[in-house]
Protein backbone atom coordinates (compact mmCIF):
# COMPACT_ATOMS: atom_id res chain seq x y z
CA UNK A 1 0.00 0.00 0.00
CA UNK A 2 1.64 3.42 -0.71
CA UNK A 3 2.27 5.97 1.84
CA UNK A 4 -1.04 8.10 2.51
CA UNK A 5 -0.24 11.20 1.18
CA UNK A 6 0.68 14.51 3.38
CA UNK A 7 -2.39 17.46 3.43
CA UNK A 8 -1.38 20.69 5.17
CA UNK A 9 -3.67 20.58 8.53
CA UNK A 10 -3.74 17.48 9.05
CA UNK A 11 -2.69 14.52 10.85
CA UNK A 12 -2.54 10.77 9.21
CA UNK A 13 -3.83 8.56 12.08
CA UNK A 14 -5.34 5.71 10.29
CA UNK A 15 -5.79 3.78 6.83
CA UNK A 16 -8.21 1.21 6.79
CA UNK A 17 -8.87 -1.07 3.31
CA UNK A 18 -10.43 1.37 1.68
CA UNK A 19 -9.78 4.56 3.34
CA UNK A 20 -7.07 7.33 5.21
CA UNK A 21 -8.39 9.08 8.41
CA UNK A 22 -6.85 12.63 9.52
CA UNK A 23 -7.54 14.52 12.39
CA UNK A 24 -6.80 18.14 12.81
CA UNK A 25 -2.63 18.59 12.85
CA UNK A 26 -3.37 20.98 15.76
CA UNK A 27 -5.36 18.40 17.70
CA UNK A 28 -3.93 18.03 21.68
CA UNK A 29 -2.55 14.58 22.17
CA UNK A 30 -5.30 12.01 23.75
CA UNK A 31 -8.56 13.82 22.74
CA UNK A 32 -10.80 12.88 20.27
CA UNK A 33 -11.03 14.97 17.33
CA UNK A 34 -14.34 16.67 16.88
CA UNK A 35 -13.55 16.31 13.08
CA UNK A 36 -11.71 14.10 10.95
CA UNK A 37 -11.14 13.72 7.65
CA UNK A 38 -11.82 10.98 5.50
CA UNK A 39 -10.56 10.30 2.34
CA UNK A 40 -11.35 7.19 0.02
CA UNK A 41 -8.66 5.75 -2.07
CA UNK A 42 -9.19 3.90 -5.58
CA UNK A 43 -7.52 0.72 -3.83
CA UNK A 44 -9.61 -2.46 -4.10
CA UNK A 45 -9.75 -5.78 -2.00
CA UNK A 46 -11.44 -8.94 -2.43
CA UNK A 47 -11.07 -11.96 -0.38
CA UNK A 48 -9.50 -9.20 2.18
CA UNK A 49 -6.18 -9.20 0.46
CA UNK A 50 -5.33 -6.02 -1.58
CA UNK A 51 -5.02 -5.90 -5.15
CA UNK A 52 -3.20 -4.21 -7.84
CA UNK A 53 -3.80 -1.92 -9.41
CA UNK A 54 -6.53 0.41 -7.70
CA UNK A 55 -9.48 1.03 -9.77
CA UNK A 56 -9.44 4.84 -11.21
CA UNK A 57 -12.28 6.74 -10.11
CA UNK A 58 -13.39 4.53 -7.72
CA UNK A 59 -12.78 6.58 -4.11
CA UNK A 60 -14.16 9.33 -6.27
CA UNK A 61 -17.70 7.16 -7.21
CA UNK A 62 -18.31 6.30 -3.56
CA UNK A 63 -17.39 9.60 -1.96
CA UNK A 64 -20.41 11.17 -4.32
CA UNK A 65 -22.54 8.13 -3.77
CA UNK A 66 -21.90 8.29 0.41
CA UNK A 67 -22.74 12.19 0.04
CA UNK A 68 -25.60 11.78 -1.93
CA UNK A 69 -27.39 9.42 0.54
CA UNK A 70 -26.32 10.85 3.39
CA UNK A 71 -28.34 14.09 2.14
CA UNK A 72 -31.49 12.24 0.99
CA UNK A 73 -31.66 10.47 4.50
CA UNK A 74 -30.98 13.50 6.47
CA UNK A 75 -33.56 16.04 7.63
CA UNK A 76 -34.06 18.79 4.67
CA UNK A 77 -36.22 17.93 1.45
CA UNK A 78 -38.73 15.83 3.64
CA UNK A 79 -35.59 13.44 4.65
CA UNK A 80 -36.04 11.05 7.18
CA UNK A 81 -34.18 12.88 9.47
CA UNK A 82 -31.58 9.88 10.39
CA UNK A 83 -28.85 12.12 11.81
CA UNK A 84 -24.98 11.61 9.88
CA UNK A 85 -21.32 12.39 10.34
CA UNK A 86 -21.18 14.64 7.84
CA UNK A 87 -19.86 18.20 8.22
CA UNK A 88 -21.46 19.56 5.14
CA UNK A 89 -19.74 23.42 5.46
CA UNK A 90 -16.55 22.07 5.98
CA UNK A 91 -13.51 22.59 3.69
CA UNK A 92 -11.88 19.70 1.92
CA UNK A 93 -8.48 19.95 1.05
CA UNK A 94 -7.85 20.84 -3.07
CA UNK A 95 -5.42 17.84 -3.38
CA UNK A 96 -8.39 15.28 -2.19
CA UNK A 97 -11.53 17.32 -3.42
CA UNK A 98 -14.45 14.78 -4.39
CA UNK A 99 -12.65 11.84 -3.19
CA UNK A 100 -13.16 13.15 0.85
CA UNK A 101 -15.48 14.50 3.34
CA UNK A 102 -15.14 16.06 6.60
CA UNK A 103 -17.07 14.41 9.10
CA UNK A 104 -17.78 14.18 12.90
CA UNK A 105 -15.13 12.05 14.83
CA UNK A 106 -17.74 9.58 17.14
CA UNK A 107 -16.81 6.48 19.03
CA UNK A 108 -17.73 3.95 16.96
CA UNK A 109 -20.29 1.00 17.54
CA UNK A 110 -18.09 -2.12 17.08
CA UNK A 111 -20.84 -3.52 14.79
CA UNK A 112 -21.57 -4.25 11.53
CA UNK A 113 -25.21 -3.78 10.88
CA UNK A 114 -26.33 -5.84 8.30
CA UNK A 115 -29.78 -5.33 6.71
CA UNK A 116 -30.57 -7.80 3.84
CA UNK A 117 -34.14 -7.88 1.82
CA UNK A 118 -32.33 -10.88 -0.52
CA UNK A 119 -30.89 -14.43 0.54
CA UNK A 120 -26.79 -14.48 -1.24
CA UNK A 121 -23.52 -14.39 0.28
CA UNK A 122 -23.14 -15.77 3.23
CA UNK A 123 -26.56 -15.35 4.53
CA UNK A 124 -27.13 -17.83 1.94
CA UNK A 125 -24.08 -20.19 3.19
CA UNK A 126 -25.70 -20.18 7.07
CA UNK A 127 -29.22 -20.65 5.29
CA UNK A 128 -28.16 -23.69 3.78
CA UNK A 129 -26.30 -24.89 6.64
CA UNK A 130 -29.48 -24.14 9.01
CA UNK A 131 -32.10 -22.96 7.57
CA UNK A 132 -31.82 -19.29 9.68
CA UNK A 133 -29.13 -16.01 8.86
CA UNK A 134 -27.98 -14.58 12.26
CA UNK A 135 -29.85 -16.97 13.84
CA UNK A 136 -33.03 -15.27 12.19
CA UNK A 137 -35.35 -18.61 11.28
CA UNK A 138 -36.24 -18.73 7.76
CA UNK A 139 -38.90 -20.60 5.43
CA UNK A 140 -37.45 -23.40 3.56
CA UNK A 141 -37.25 -24.13 -0.13
CA UNK A 142 -35.70 -20.62 -0.80
CA UNK A 143 -33.17 -19.84 -3.10
CA UNK A 144 -29.39 -18.00 -4.07
CA UNK A 145 -30.68 -14.51 -4.59
CA UNK A 146 -34.45 -14.99 -3.56
CA UNK A 147 -36.48 -12.02 -1.65
CA UNK A 148 -37.10 -12.61 1.78
CA UNK A 149 -40.35 -12.61 3.34
CA UNK A 150 -39.13 -8.99 4.93
CA UNK A 151 -35.59 -7.66 5.20
CA UNK A 152 -34.00 -8.94 8.30
CA UNK A 153 -31.44 -7.31 10.57
CA UNK A 154 -28.49 -9.63 10.17
CA UNK A 155 -25.31 -8.18 12.48
CA UNK A 156 -21.61 -9.03 12.20
CA UNK A 157 -19.03 -8.04 14.40
CA UNK A 158 -16.36 -5.75 13.29
CA UNK A 159 -13.40 -8.18 13.20
CA UNK A 160 -9.85 -6.33 13.20
CA UNK A 161 -7.90 -5.07 9.87
CA UNK A 162 -7.31 -8.75 7.56
CA UNK A 163 -9.46 -11.01 9.82
CA UNK A 164 -13.26 -11.64 8.57
CA UNK A 165 -16.41 -10.28 10.07
CA UNK A 166 -18.46 -12.71 12.29
CA UNK A 167 -22.77 -12.84 11.74
CA UNK A 168 -23.67 -12.66 15.40
CA UNK A 169 -26.79 -12.80 16.82
CA UNK A 170 -29.16 -9.81 18.05
CA UNK A 171 -28.48 -10.97 21.56
CA UNK A 172 -24.57 -10.72 21.14
CA UNK A 173 -24.71 -7.39 19.81
CA UNK A 174 -27.07 -6.30 23.27
CA UNK A 175 -24.11 -7.40 24.67
CA UNK A 176 -21.41 -5.54 22.90
CA UNK A 177 -23.57 -2.57 23.16
CA UNK A 178 -26.38 -2.54 25.46
CA UNK A 179 -30.47 -2.90 25.08
CA UNK A 180 -30.57 0.95 23.81
CA UNK A 181 -28.10 1.13 21.81
CA UNK A 182 -28.78 -2.23 20.11
CA UNK A 183 -32.50 -1.72 19.36
CA UNK A 184 -31.60 1.64 18.18
CA UNK A 185 -29.14 0.76 15.93
CA UNK A 186 -31.67 -2.33 14.74
CA UNK A 187 -34.56 -0.36 14.43
CA UNK A 188 -32.70 2.73 12.25
CA UNK A 189 -30.64 0.21 9.87
CA UNK A 190 -34.45 -1.58 8.66
CA UNK A 191 -35.58 2.07 8.30
CA UNK A 192 -32.69 3.36 6.13
CA UNK A 193 -32.76 -0.05 4.04
CA UNK A 194 -36.63 0.24 3.40
CA UNK A 195 -36.10 3.82 2.55
CA UNK A 196 -33.39 3.43 0.11
CA UNK A 197 -34.68 0.22 -1.70
CA UNK A 198 -37.64 1.88 -2.10
CA UNK A 199 -35.51 4.66 -4.15
CA UNK A 200 -33.36 2.06 -5.70
CA UNK A 201 -36.43 0.38 -6.99
CA UNK A 202 -38.19 3.58 -8.50
CA UNK A 203 -34.62 3.61 -10.57
CA UNK A 204 -34.89 -0.13 -11.64
CA UNK A 205 -32.39 -1.36 -8.87
CA UNK A 206 -32.48 -3.99 -6.36
CA UNK A 207 -30.98 -3.19 -2.89
CA UNK A 208 -30.41 -6.60 -2.25
CA UNK A 209 -28.23 -5.91 1.09
CA UNK A 210 -26.50 -3.45 2.99
CA UNK A 211 -24.10 -2.90 5.78
CA UNK A 212 -24.48 0.43 8.15
CA UNK A 213 -21.22 1.72 10.64
CA UNK A 214 -23.13 3.71 14.06
CA UNK A 215 -21.15 5.98 16.56
CA UNK A 216 -22.08 8.12 19.25
CA UNK A 217 -21.68 11.33 19.50
CA UNK A 218 -20.97 13.62 22.66
CA UNK A 219 -24.85 13.68 23.55
CA UNK A 220 -24.81 9.69 22.87
CA UNK A 221 -26.53 10.24 19.75
CA UNK A 222 -26.42 7.16 17.72
CA UNK A 223 -25.06 8.69 14.49
CA UNK A 224 -24.91 6.93 10.78
CA UNK A 225 -21.28 6.74 9.42
CA UNK A 226 -18.49 5.27 7.59
CA UNK A 227 -19.63 5.21 3.85
CA UNK A 228 -23.61 4.56 3.57
CA UNK A 229 -25.22 2.88 0.40
CA UNK A 230 -22.42 2.54 -1.79
CA UNK A 231 -20.64 -0.59 -4.27
CA UNK A 232 -18.40 -1.56 -1.48
CA UNK A 233 -21.15 -1.66 0.96
CA UNK A 234 -23.48 -2.77 -0.79
CA UNK A 235 -25.14 -5.63 -3.17
CA UNK A 236 -27.15 -3.54 -5.97
CA UNK A 237 -28.57 -5.99 -8.61
CA UNK A 238 -30.77 -4.83 -12.01
CA UNK A 239 -34.66 -5.18 -11.03
CA UNK A 240 -35.00 -6.39 -14.68
CA UNK A 241 -32.29 -8.78 -15.21
CA UNK A 242 -33.25 -10.36 -11.55
CA UNK A 243 -36.39 -11.28 -13.15
CA UNK A 244 -35.62 -12.51 -16.32
CA UNK A 245 -32.29 -14.31 -15.56
CA UNK A 246 -32.28 -18.33 -16.00
CA UNK A 247 -28.81 -18.39 -13.73
CA UNK A 248 -27.95 -17.12 -10.68
CA UNK A 249 -24.63 -15.00 -11.77
CA UNK A 250 -27.06 -13.35 -14.41
CA UNK A 251 -29.96 -12.25 -11.81
CA UNK A 252 -27.61 -11.06 -9.81
CA UNK A 253 -24.53 -9.32 -11.83
CA UNK A 254 -24.06 -6.39 -9.25
CA UNK A 255 -22.77 -3.16 -9.71
CA UNK A 256 -19.58 -3.90 -7.38
CA UNK A 257 -16.52 -5.81 -7.49
CA UNK A 258 -17.82 -9.12 -8.65
CA UNK A 259 -15.98 -8.49 -11.68
CA UNK A 260 -13.00 -8.76 -9.93
CA UNK A 261 -14.43 -11.31 -7.29
CA UNK A 262 -15.16 -13.71 -10.32
CA UNK A 263 -11.70 -13.06 -12.18
CA UNK A 264 -9.69 -13.17 -9.22
CA UNK A 265 -11.14 -16.88 -8.47
CA UNK A 266 -10.88 -18.36 -11.32
CA UNK A 267 -7.20 -17.15 -11.40
CA UNK A 268 -5.88 -17.00 -8.47
CA UNK A 269 -5.46 -20.35 -5.47
CA UNK A 270 -5.95 -18.04 -2.92
CA UNK A 271 -2.42 -18.70 -1.11
CA UNK A 272 0.79 -16.01 -1.68
CA UNK A 273 0.40 -12.94 -3.66
CA UNK A 274 -2.49 -12.13 -5.81
CA UNK A 275 -1.93 -11.97 -9.29
CA UNK A 276 -2.11 -8.29 -11.15
CA UNK A 277 -5.69 -7.16 -12.02
CA UNK A 278 -5.84 -7.38 -15.99
CA UNK A 279 -6.47 -3.90 -17.42
CA UNK A 280 -10.16 -5.14 -19.07
CA UNK A 281 -11.22 -6.43 -15.49
CA UNK A 282 -10.26 -2.93 -14.22
CA UNK A 283 -11.79 -0.55 -16.68
CA UNK A 284 -15.12 -2.61 -16.92
CA UNK A 285 -14.95 -2.55 -13.20
CA UNK A 286 -14.71 0.91 -13.15
CA UNK A 287 -17.61 1.36 -15.80
CA UNK A 288 -19.85 -0.61 -13.36
CA UNK A 289 -18.90 1.70 -10.39
CA UNK A 290 -19.85 4.67 -12.54
CA UNK A 291 -23.14 3.03 -14.04
CA UNK A 292 -24.24 2.33 -10.75
CA UNK A 293 -24.17 6.36 -9.09
CA UNK A 294 -25.38 7.68 -12.79
CA UNK A 295 -28.20 5.23 -12.65
CA UNK A 296 -29.04 6.65 -8.94
CA UNK A 297 -28.36 10.22 -8.76
CA UNK A 298 -29.41 10.97 -12.53
P1 LIG B 1 -13.65 -2.44 5.62
O1 LIG B 1 -14.73 -1.40 5.68
O2 LIG B 1 -13.05 -2.53 4.29
O3 LIG B 1 -14.09 -3.72 6.22
P2 LIG B 1 -12.31 -0.80 7.45
O4 LIG B 1 -13.65 -0.41 7.93
O5 LIG B 1 -11.21 -1.11 8.38
O6 LIG B 1 -12.47 -2.01 6.56
P3 LIG B 1 -12.14 1.65 5.90
O7 LIG B 1 -13.57 1.69 5.54
O8 LIG B 1 -11.12 1.83 4.86
O9 LIG B 1 -11.73 0.29 6.54
O10 LIG B 1 -11.83 2.71 7.06
C1 LIG B 1 -12.75 3.59 7.61
C2 LIG B 1 -12.62 3.55 9.12
O11 LIG B 1 -13.14 4.76 9.67
C3 LIG B 1 -13.43 2.43 9.75
O12 LIG B 1 -12.68 1.85 10.79
C4 LIG B 1 -14.65 3.16 10.35
O13 LIG B 1 -15.21 2.49 11.45
C5 LIG B 1 -14.06 4.50 10.74
N1 LIG B 1 -14.99 5.63 10.77
C6 LIG B 1 -15.91 5.98 9.84
N2 LIG B 1 -16.59 7.08 10.20
C7 LIG B 1 -16.08 7.48 11.39
C8 LIG B 1 -16.37 8.58 12.29
N3 LIG B 1 -17.30 9.51 12.02
N4 LIG B 1 -15.64 8.65 13.44
C9 LIG B 1 -14.68 7.72 13.73
N5 LIG B 1 -14.36 6.69 12.92
C10 LIG B 1 -15.05 6.56 11.77
MG1 LIG C 1 -15.22 0.39 6.02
Amino acid sequence: MTAPRELAGWTHIYSGKVRDLYVPADLPPNTRADRMLVVTSDRVSSFDVMLSPAIPGKGELLTTLSLWWFDRLSGGDGGPGIPNHVIADADVPAEVAGRAMVVRGLQMLPVECVVRGYLTGSGWAEYQASQTVCGIHLPDGLHNGDRLPAPIFTPAFKAPMGEHDENISFDRVVELVGVPHAEKVRALSLQVYQRAADTAAERGLILADTKFEFGLDDDDTVTLADEVLTADSSRYWDAETWRTGSTPAERMASFDKQIVRDWLSANWDKTGTPPELPADIVARTATRYRELVERLTA
